[in-house]
């Protein structure tokens, strides 16, 4: 690393504004500066569209040049003036949040996808999260993300003739990704450091500008560093629980201390996945030295302002430490702040001794939410069990449905056509045209879409020819190459992971089946698959290796071909030309999904599990469903639905996908299949942006969350936590006494006595619970405190009058109440009458 390269000597003044352009990567959807990139150096833009290496490896002859070149002049002076028009102007933040969230929102995640030209992500996570960051630039939301720069990131992919995974993992230079040394307030190169065993970690800061938002990262391959430690960030999720939790100490504490360097006082900490919890502690230490309080007053104050996101779907992909290697490497830290690793595993037990991360962010937060519809209902069912004895329709689990940040995944072409429907500024604010594509004809539509898919193919047989002059020598190198590829014929697209849950394979279940799909004469079918299996998941290089020999069977070589090495470009291309983007996870393990969404802008169709946000997006006009309609119970049932579904998926392709794709009207295009089109763009389009997703965050939790943290003052926590050990105190003794039940005409009146052990009965709340049954839906209804008994002290009459049930369906119980508290996660204690 030499900081020569940052310090850019060779640029002429008078283009010295190039170096922020290329270093805020709002390059990667924004095309504005295209040209400008083009002219320093066209061939290492068209590769690598990374706008910083090209300004690097631009000679100094080429500039002085340039720099006196008037057409380019003119150019620059342009790209300049609207970045500077772009930083300033107004935002739907600024315009209807009253500056509420100024302290900004720090944002953690273990991976972010930003740009292939950045390669710190693995796949739907990280994705996730660079559409996030780009979305909230959109709409000016202050968010400071934190991150990891991976020396190595994620392993890159090829295959071999025998269709194995063969796995590299080249050497990101840092010095060539689009960021730079993070600087503190002196000027000086920011660095904070995390104590290890017997040692301090030191960590170096990094900045990367997302538009208005920026993302910090931190690595730890600083040469003062142990060898070992220095490696610390190197790759992401090799599998090694040591290095996986090094490196979420890296993140959680080394992010927060860099925060605090900083001085950045955030008003609200999100963070993604159980991944970033010792952020949320760290936090806490934080506010405990700066209020001189103790650790659980602490948390108390900080927590409603700490927001975790959840994208698990089953309790085994929760990240869990052995409690020997927590000890030893969290206990350092801790017990540098007074704090112990007993009391981290106490707010993180969810009835296990190790260390759960999603229990200990559960413990730290004052809200979760999973993301999407059905996502919650299976967050409730994974998160129960740190509930005790609360149902699981009880589980306090919101859900945001995730989204895409849509202008970097539209085409050119659907640009251009969205822009005719509906102007230029259309993903920066709430869409206002509910059918935008309505006024659009037909025959737009359709040249639009085969455009796409023409540009598809070209980009494919380039793809191909590579890999196949690397390795792959096939008995036919024209299929080999894609050039039996054609842009006319259905394609359907499959890309995502290669593992088993996805069902990568459901497609093969009856090969013969599909290989008539394919080979038919009149209405032939072309598939493109790309995706990893990970290093470790020898299932999922199986069904990759399953795939390739399909490919190579002589009658449909050249009709299904694999895209090595899956990343955001290979994404990008993919949803842009496909007609048919196919998904078939197995419930319950998606929990939203993605890649689906991002066809919707360019007219591509989903053909989909009904599961993830397809459940709550599918409806018989947008697109296709298999067991569409399914509930959360049906599909939570046991049971594998492969075969069944793969019937599914033959028939719908056999009855309705393909004959509607190749019916034509008497206009000569396929009416029905562009309907189809058009309703899937006008319904789903704007639903499924991270514009919306992030507007909701903000509008449902981000600010509703910041108010409630005001009222959270250091006295207030105070009382919070000694009225919580109070009634924890009492708690074992509560009892329930005489319930009587009494029925009228056309309800019932219950009567309760209970005895309160000395808590006030304005502390709790007394409730009768009937479960869903055929004589009426859940009901949770407060009871009335009516007197207290005589004669017996802390003893208390309450009474609720009901719609009849029989008797025996209501069950009273006990639990705590304070409308300052989020109840039941802050306080858990529930007593039930039996
Ligand atoms: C969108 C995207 C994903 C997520 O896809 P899912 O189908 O939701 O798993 C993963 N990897 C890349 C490169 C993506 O672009």
């Amino acid at each position: 690393m030499t900081l020569a390269a940052y310090s850019m000597r060779a640029l002429p003044d008078q283009l010295s504004g190039l170096i922020s352009l290329a270093l805020d990567l709002r390059w990667t959807w924004h095309h504005g500066g295209d040209q400008l990139w083009r002219a320093l150096d066209e061939e290492a833009w068209e590769a690598t569209h990374n706008a910083w290496l090209v300004l690097n490896g631009v000679a100094v002859e080429h500039l002085q040049a340039l720099s006196q070149d008037p057409d380019f002049l003119t150019l620059y002076q342009e790209q300049v003036s609207r970045h500077e028009e772009f930083t300033r102007a107004a935002t739907w933040y600024s315009d209807s949040c009253n500056n509420k969230l100024d302290g900004g929102i720090a944002w953690f995640c273990m991976e972010y996808g930003v740009s292939e030209s950045l390669p710190l992500y693995s796949g739907g996570l990280g994705v996730l999260a660079g559409d996030f960051l780009k979305a909230s630039s959109d709409l000016g939301v202050p968010v400071m993300a934190v991150g990891l720069l991976y020396q190595q990131g994620y392993f890159r992919q090829a295959l071999n003739t025998a269709g194995e995974q063969i796995e590299f993992h080249p050497y990101n230079d840092p010095t060539m990704l689009p960021v730079s040394p993070l600087r503190d307030s002196n000027g000086e190169w920011a660095r904070v450091t995390v104590p290890f065993p017997g040692r301090e970690v030191r960590l170096r800061g990094w900045k990367g500008q997302v538009g208005r938002c920026e993302l910090l990262l931190l690595d730890s391959n600083d040469p003062r560093n142990e060898p070992g430690d220095r490696g610390i960030t190197s790759e992401l999720y090799s599998g090694d629980p040591e290095k996986r939790l090094q490196q979420e100490m890296v993140l959680g504490i080394g992010g927060w201390r860099l925060l605090e360097l900083l001085d950045r006082k955030p008003a609200l900490c999100h963070i993604n996945e159980g991944h970033s919890a010792l952020a949320l502690v760290e936090r806490a230490h934080q506010w405990q030295r700066s209020q001189q309080t103790d650790f659980e007053v602490a948390r108390f104050a900080t927590r409603a302002t700490n927001l975790f996101t959840t994208h698990t779907s089953v309790a085994a992909g929760f990240d869990r430490f052995p409690r020997a290697l927590a000890a030893l490497y969290l206990e350092p830290w801790l017990s540098g702040q007074g704090n112990r690793l007993e009391n981290l595993l106490g707010i993180a037990n969810g009835g296990t001794s190790d260390l759960n991360m999603a229990g200990l962010a559960l413990g730290m937060s004052g809200r979760f939410n999973g993301v999407s519809r059905i996502h919650q209902k299976v967050t409730q069912t994974i998160f129960q069990p740190w509930f005790g004895r609360w149902p699981t329709p009880d589980i306090p689990a919101d859900y945001v449905t995730n989204g895409i940040h849509t202008p970097s995944w539209d085409s050119p072409e659907s640009d251009q056509l969205w822009t005719r429907a509906c102007g230029k500024d259309r993903w920066r604010q709430p869409m206002l045209e509910p059918e935008p594509m309505c006024d659009v004809d037909d025959l737009s539509i359709w040249e639009m879409r085969r455009s796409q898919c023409r540009r598809l193919v070209g980009y494919l047989r380039k793809r191909l020819h590579a890999q196949h002059c690397e390795h792959n020598y096939g008995s036919n190198p024209d299929a080999a190459c894609g050039l039996l590829l054609d842009a006319e014929t259905l394609t359907l697209g499959f890309a995502r992971r290669f593992t088993a849950y996805k069902r990568p394979d459901l497609l093969l279940k009856d090969p013969e089946r599909l290989v008539r799909l394919l080979t038919n004469r009149d209405q032939p079918l072309q598939i493109v698959l790309a995706g990893k299996a990970h290093p470790k998941d020898k299932v999922g290089k199986e069904l990759i290796r399953r795939w390739k020999a399909f490919s190579q069977r002589p009658e449909v070589e050249g009709k299904v071909v694999f895209i090595e090495d899956y990343d955001l470009a290979v994404a990008g291309q993919l949803i842009q030309g496909v007609d048919v983007w196919l998904n078939t996870p197995s419930h319950p393990w998606e929990a939203c999904g993605t890649s689906g969404m991002k066809v919707l802008v360019n007219g591509g169709l989903n053909l989909s599990q009904f599961d993830g946000w397809w459940a709550e997006a599918w409806n018989d006009q947008v697109g296709w469903a298999i067991r569409p309609g399914a509930s959360f119970e049906e599909l939570a049932l046991d049971g594998s639905h492969d075969d069944s579904d793969a019937r599914e998926l033959y028939e719908l392709l056999e009855q309705q996908v393909i004959p509607e794709f190749y019916h034509l009207d008497d206009k000569g295009l396929p009416g029905t299949w562009l309907q189809r089109i058009r309703a899937s763009m006008d319904q789903l389009t704007a639903r499924y942006s991270a514009n919306r997703m992030v507007r909701e965050y903000v509008s449902d939790f981000y600010l509703p969350m910041a108010a409630q943290g005001n009222e959270r003052t250091p006295e207030i926590a105070a009382e919070l936590v000694a009225n919580r050990k109070n009634v924890c105190r009492h708690w074992p003794k509560l009892r329930f006494g005489e319930l009587t039940e009494q029925t009228g005409d056309n309800s019932q009146t219950f009567s309760l006595c209970v005895y309160l052990d000395g808590l006030g009965h304005e502390q709790l709340t007394v409730e009768l619970v009937a479960e869903a049954s055929e004589f009426g839906p859940r009901l949770v209804q407060p009871m009335a405190m009516e007197h207290a008994l005589e004669g017996s002290e802390d003893s208390y009459l309450y009474r609720a009058t009901v719609p009849p049930r029989p008797a025996g369906h209501f069950t009273p119980r006990i639990r705590v109440k304070d409308a300052r508290l989020n109840l039941p996660l802050e306080d858990s204690h529930i007593l039930w009458y039996r």
